[in-house]
């Protein structure tokens, strides 16, 4: 018999002790029976750590009573408590003071790296490299691990087609299948195949559900989707998520079709739970059964609380009404102690998994802390996933990549020179000015004069979460500047789009254009010299549409982490050929919003030889977009041929498509193969294409290689409106190409 975990000195009786050959499951019911009503719902309760831990004990207020519950063991989970000292601080008390000294899980938002930033989560998904995106999130377990944390609230698996809604920067775009891809490739980043490494954190598949359909892309807004959207759009990647073992779910702040998430028995009992099988555990979004209340789906705290608990929100963060009111609603007999002992064993569980009962300690070395965090690999593994990310989305004469010596390089925009703002959201741990900027990189990477010029400003945010972020700067003053160096520039590469501040939590726009004067301002440079390489920099799809007629080379660089301006200067330079493809429609104008490449047909046919369709169009701005999903260029060319349809589906319905790459410009590179399929008519409308399989593959000039891809019974069929996953015989469409615009096409019968 091991005891791995004890006290409370005088009742060592109740230390918690664990045979190595009894499962998690009886490990869970042995504790269980011996925690009271009160120790129980404590571990439903997750407490926001903002305070200074190591500090003296607090007296009185909110601090204090947390303070005094974490004795008491009336606290399961602190977030936002990091770096080693701290949470040695509070783990200590949970372990030593408790009376059954069970170990807190320790979350964070390790949302795309600790303290060395990786590119925002977007622009991964950008890079279709799913070997990256799974070493990004491990790499980011790594770094996180080290300052004492166990869990993060990632991956975001939410699916949004509205670049207005700024929490486009987390997820992994518009597209259900490449979102499930990615889900996966995170969470067993973080995970491992091994929770109990100290090394690996548990994951969180976020929020569940339907938070990216908020109405018009304002944040928090209501969400109302029908069941087709909400099986074959939303659910696919948080089911991909649960099957590749996610140990945790966080629900939303949104109301789906009129209830809350939170309070939602349908989604996280009969879904999550009921048909998924889901044995982890679910938190709350922070504060999000308090938020019930002003839902009007709530009378009080109390009613909150017990719609919460009974729906299967397993643990409150931050609102403090499991703490204060479960007992209650338990004694008085309005919530089952069934469903008590079920969200505290689940959370159990995953302390057991994670190994923090062996040694509630494992993740508290302060060597480890200091060999590990920004170290070099992690750095190395940074500018890899950056230059990954970055996708050209337009390159006309060549202009790029750019020469490395004597090439006179105007360099425009208060970006350019932005040393935090390529952090992006969601950095709370990383110190402000540590990126580096578009400037440094240009000028560590070649032999040529950079002269820079500020031109305008972004914003004038100061923090993160100062929300009143001014996005709409008018001061045009410094435009002199900039004309003055452009004129005398051989090239000039400007470096525009949002700050780092401008997308995220709260920060919708219903402008999609360049912020404040920069259009403007890319005017007036554009009208003294049209040698222009944009940049941009931005957490969502923008609506660059006059640069996109004017201006002869555009690269996306979103929010590239701490390496940005090395990896953008790789990139300009051709040191690295980019390979990234846009995994978000970018549209022409705002109204064009949500605006997706997988729509459903109207019954209005399109005009023969013209791009409009009868009377389903807009007036004044085409159907299509800026750039199509899927779209980006490299600085070579490829070719597609000899799409082939094996016909293997007889037995098990399974039909393999192949078709030859080849390389046919001069540079070795990398292309992303996309295949997509239309079911031609179906009991349930499908789109006019469905993105079902890809491959990223690597050409030399040239070279031909055939790229085989399945599709199986999952990807032929679809969900109907009650919920069932059924295959229909009939005729299919296949598409493969490049980008969502493909070019070769061709038919099977199923
Ligand atoms: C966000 C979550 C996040 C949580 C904790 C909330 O406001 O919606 O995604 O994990 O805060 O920081």
């Amino acid at each position: 018999l091991l005891i791995i975990s004890c006290k409370n000195n005088n009742e060592n009786d109740l230390a918690i002790s664990d045979d190595k050959t009894s499962s998690i499951d009886d490990k869970v019911a042995t504790l269980l029976s011996k925690m009271t009503l009160e120790e129980k719902i404590g571990q439903m309760n997750q407490y926001n750590g903002f305070w200074d831990v190591t500090g003296p004990v607090p007296e009185n207020g909110d601090q204090a009573k947390k303070y005094e519950h974490l004795r008491k063991g009336y606290v399961g989970s602190m977030l936002n408590v990091r770096g080693v000292k701290d949470v040695r601080a509070v783990q200590k008390i949970a372990v030593e003071e408790t009376r059954l000294g069970i170990p807190l899980i320790i979350g964070f938002d390790v949302i795309h790296g600790y303290e060395t930033l990786s590119p925002i989560p977007i622009a991964e998904a950008a890079s279709w490299d799913l070997k990256a995106i799974k070493k990004s999130a491990e790499v980011a377990a790594k770094e996180a691990s080290a300052a004492g944390i166990n869990w993060t609230f990632a991956p975001m698996v939410d699916i949004s087609r509205d670049a207005r809604w700024g929490r486009v920067m987390e997820g992994a775009g518009e597209d259900t299948y490449l979102g499930s891809k990615i889900a996966v490739a995170r969470v067993k980043g973080f995970q491992s195949d091994d929770l109990s490494t100290p090394f690996s954190i548990a994951a969180c598949a976020k929020h569940f559900a339907a938070y990216g359909f908020a109405e018009a892309g304002r944040d928090y807004n209501t969400a109302d989707v029908g069941t087709s959207t909400l099986y074959n759009i939303i659910f696919p990647p948080f089911k991909a998520a649960k099957d590749a073992g996610v140990r945790t779910f966080m629900n939303s702040f949104n109301e789906l079709n009129g209830v809350p998430s939170t309070g939602d028995e349908y989604l996280q009992r009969d879904v999550l739970k009921g048909q998924w099988q889901f044995d982890g555990f679910v938190v709350s979004d922070w504060g999000s059964i308090t938020e019930m209340i002003a839902h009007g789906h709530a009378e009080n705290g109390k009613h909150a609380a017990e719609l919460a608990v009974k729906a299967g929100s397993d643990m409150d963060m931050e609102s403090y009404l499991y703490v204060e009111e479960l007992a209650g609603l338990v004694n008085d007999g309005t919530v089952n102690i069934k469903d008590i002992n079920d969200a505290t064993s689940r959370i159990l569980r995953v302390k057991f998994e994670l190994g923090l009962f062996e040694d509630p300690y494992k993740y508290l070395d302060e060597t480890r802390e200091k060999e590990v965090i920004g170290s070099q690999e992690i750095h190395d593994a940074a500018l890899d996933m950056a230059k990954k990310s970055i996708v050209l989305l337009k390159n006309e004469n060549n202009i790029l990549p750019l020469k490395k010596e004597g090439q006179k390089i105007a360099l425009i925009g208060a970006l350019a020179s932005d040393k935090t703002s390529p952090l992006g959201s969601w950095r709370i741990a990383a110190k402000d000015s540590t990126a580096v900027s578009v400037l440094e990189g240009l000028n560590k990477y070649s032999g040529n004069t950079i002269t820079y010029a500020k031109g305008a400003d972004v914003s004038i945010g100061k923090t993160e979460f100062a929300f009143e972020v001014k996005i709409n700067t008018s001061d045009k003053r410094d435009f002199n500047d900039a004309i003055k160096v452009a004129k005398k520039a051989d090239v000039v590469v400007m470096v525009l789009g949002e700050h780092g501040f401008q997308s995220g939590e709260g920060r919708s726009r219903t402008d999609l254009g360049l912020p404040g004067v920069q259009q403007q301002l890319l005017e007036a440079v554009y009208k003294v010299n049209k040698n222009i390489v944009l940049v941009l920099n931005n957490g969502r799809p923008l609506t660059v549409t006059w640069a996109d007629k004017n201006i002869p080379a555009i690269v996306e660089a979103w929010q590239l982490g701490t390496q940005s301006g090395n990896a953008i200067a790789q990139v300009l330079y051709g040191d690295y050929n980019p390979s990234g493809k846009l995994p978000m429609t970018f549209p022409r104008h705002v109204g064009q919003v949500p605006i997706y490449y997988n729509y459903k047909n109207t019954g209005r046919p399109t005009l023969p030889g013209e791009d409009i369709v009868f009377w389903s169009h807009y007036q004044d701005e085409k159907n299509t977009p800026l750039y199509a999903f899927g779209h980006g260029l490299s600085y070579t060319t490829f070719k597609y041929d000899n799409l082939k349809i094996e016909n293997t589906f007889s037995e098990n319905k399974t039909v393999t498509v192949s078709v030859d790459v080849t390389n046919t410009g001069e540079l070795k590179g990398k292309e992303v193969v996309q295949l997509y399929i239309r079911d031609l008519f179906a009991s349930i409308t499908r789109p006019v294409k469905e993105l079902k399989g890809f491959e990223l593959v690597e050409l030399d000039p040239n070279q031909t290689k055939t790229i085989t891809l399945s599709l199986t019974q999952e990807e032929l069929g679809f969900f109907n409106n009650q919920g069932l996953f059924i295959v229909e015989d009939g005729d299919f469409e296949v598409f493969v190409g490049g980008s969502s615009e493909t070019v070769l096409t061709d038919k099977f019968k199923l």
